[in-house]
């Protein structure tokens, strides 16, 4: 069969391309996923008692990115949701990121005054300073205790559990997702549009795709059928190294191995997700109904194992953000440069980036748009 393009990935990134492609430019996508579903690592289903979970952990999507929003609602109506987490800090829940109110958790009231207060002075109110950045300019001695200690209670053994490395081994951005938050908003993300797919991912998903211009084979991967079908280009969203067998060396991925369990209870926690930094050996729980408001009997909840990825063996779910990696993702870059175009790379495992699904479905709004229309508009001059 004929294709215009050949889409690798049914995740965000391949899917908006394809929806993107067979709507507004009338060409035909084959779109190639190795698993036996739609939605990438988005996506969701209702296990055996009823309850709809998320197969590859909780997705909970926000964005300022007004446009993203506005395209995805074509394709879902959404459940108001803000998320929030307590986080277990010397036997107490307390609200993460931390904020004035975990201090007033942690501390006698008069002590806790007098760190609010120093922390306003310094860094004003309805401010986020990461944690590495607190720890470096904290100015009193009191600050400087407060920033050991959150560093100490809720950054060192997570970040160790989860990257299996220190929160200065890692690109400053990663641990600079979860602020301190010098606020009393006890929300987890602060974006101006904030929910959830009002049926599910996987519905958006059905929806993103139902296009007679769009052909979906599940259970493939693309190397099988690459010989056999005939397409003009390729989109490509899996691992670059992957792609380029390894050539370069393996780019190193954090894993995560899953442990879904039900309850009769009708919810088992107070919040979407209580994360354990110092505590077993999973970091966080997340209990489904919370994220996705569903009334039915019992409970599903998900508590997450970090593990190294092991090729062939579980899931690159993380790229790790280091210079060192960068530099090897760079030379497969070059690579990808060298195909002139032939092939198009894009996605958290194609770009090799810490990609939220908004700036997945970002990175395919704006390839499409730079990249794939203008490629159309000389090919048509
Ligand atoms: P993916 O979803 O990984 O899709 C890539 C697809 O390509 C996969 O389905 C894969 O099977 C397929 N593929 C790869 N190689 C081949 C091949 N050779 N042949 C055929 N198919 C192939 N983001 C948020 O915004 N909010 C969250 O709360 C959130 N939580 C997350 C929790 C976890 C545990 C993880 C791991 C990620 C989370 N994310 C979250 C990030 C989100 O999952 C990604 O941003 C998004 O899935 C990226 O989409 P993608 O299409 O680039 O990649
Ligand atoms: N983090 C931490 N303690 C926490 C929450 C987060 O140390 O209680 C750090 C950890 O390094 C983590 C990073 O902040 O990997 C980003 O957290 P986020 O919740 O954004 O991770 P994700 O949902 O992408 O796994």
């Amino acid at each position: 069969m004929k294709f215009d393009w050949l889409i690798v990935g049914a995740g965000f990134t391949g899917a908006v391309l394809a929806e993107r492609i067979a709507s507004q430019l009338n060409q035909r996508v084959l779109l190639v996923e190795q698993r036996n579903h739609i939605g990438g690592n988005a996506y969701d289903y209702y296990d055996e008692h009823g309850v709809l979970v998320h197969q590859y952990g909780p997705h909970i999507f926000h964005t300022n990115a007004k446009h993203v929003w506005d395209y995805l609602s074509n394709f879902t109506a959404w459940r108001p949701y803000y998320h929030q987490v307590l986080g277990v800090v010397d036997g107490r829940q307390v609200p993460i990121p931390f904020n004035l109110n975990s201090l007033y958790d942690l501390f006698p009231p008069r002590y806790a005054d007098s760190l609010a207060e120093q922390l306003l002075q310094q860094y004003g109110f309805n401010v986020k300073v990461p944690i590495l950045k607190i720890m470096d300019s904290a100015g009193s001695p009191d600050l400087q205790f407060l920033a050991k200690y959150i560093y100490d209670n809720v950054f060192q053994s997570y970040t160790l559990k989860q990257w299996n490395l220190k929160p200065e081994e890692l690109s400053p951005a990663v641990t600079a997702r979860v602020p301190i938050y010098i606020s009393r908003d006890d929300r987890y993300f602060q974006d101006s549009y904030q929910g959830m797919p009002k049926l599910g991912y996987t519905a958006l998903f059905q929806n993103l795709l139902n296009h007679p211009n769009i052909k979906v084979l599940l259970n493939t991967d693309y190397r099988e059928i690459i010989d056999e079908v005939q397409y003009q280009r390729m989109v490509y969203t899996g691992p670059i190294d992957s792609f380029f067998d390894h050539m370069h060396g393996e780019l190193p991925y954090r894993s995560l191995r899953f442990n879904f369990i039900h309850d009769t209870s009708k919810l088992v926690q107070s919040v979407g997700t209580v994360n354990y930094p110092n505590e077993y050996d999973y970091t966080r729980i997340t209990e489904f109904k919370h994220l996705t408001g569903q009334r039915c009997h019992g409970t599903t909840y998900i508590e997450e194992y970090p593990e190294p990825y092991v090729r062939g063996e579980n899931i690159p779910y993380y790229p790790i953000p280091k210079d060192e990696y960068k530099a090897l993702f760079r030379q497969y870059q070059q690579e990808a440069e060298r195909l002139q175009g032939k092939v198009i790379f894009a996605g958290r495992l194609a770009d090799y980036q810490y990609y939220n699904m908004d700036q997945a479905v970002a990175r395919a709004l704006s390839l499409f748009k730079k990249t794939i229309c203008e490629g159309e508009a000389d090919t048509v001059a």
